[in-house]
């Protein structure tokens, strides 16, 4: 998997293709970090996400749907359901309050089942 390290024409097509799939695995890999690094350095999460947005802004790629909803629209945290954020399900939307700031963000459920996507752990 060392091919290409030599040539420094990154301008063919198939390369961009290559290379956002590569901002798609990083940014994956910043929020699996985001998630490993909650409990012990929450401090770092937000760099994390901060590092996961550029990244996606650069090579335009979106965030998945599960990672959206991880970041708090308002203030860019990192969104751990029953830690810094309360999920909630209203009428097809999941309703999420964000602790650091105590803005609401709503994002359409449709199409997942709210059991496989994100826990409610509101009672
Ligand atoms: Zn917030």
């Amino acid at each position: 998997m060392r091919n290409g390290l030599m040539s420094k024409n990154r301008r063919r097509q198939k390369n961009k293709d290559l290379s956002k799939k590569i901002a798609e695995e990083r940014i994956l890999l910043l929020f699996e970090r985001a998630e490993q690094n909650f409990k012990t350095h929450p401090e770092r999460t937000r760099r994390y996400v901060t590092l996961a947005r550029l990244i996606g802004m650069h090579y335009r790629v979106r965030p998945a749907r599960e990672q959206k909803r991880r970041i708090c629209k308002h203030c860019y945290q990192y969104l751990v359901p029953g830690n810094n954020c309360r999920i909630r399900l209203k009428g097809g939307m999941i309703l999420t309050t964000c602790f650091a700031c105590g803005k609401m963000s709503r994002y359409p459920c449709r199409g997942t089942s709210p059991t496989e996507t994100l826990q409610d752990e509101t009672p």
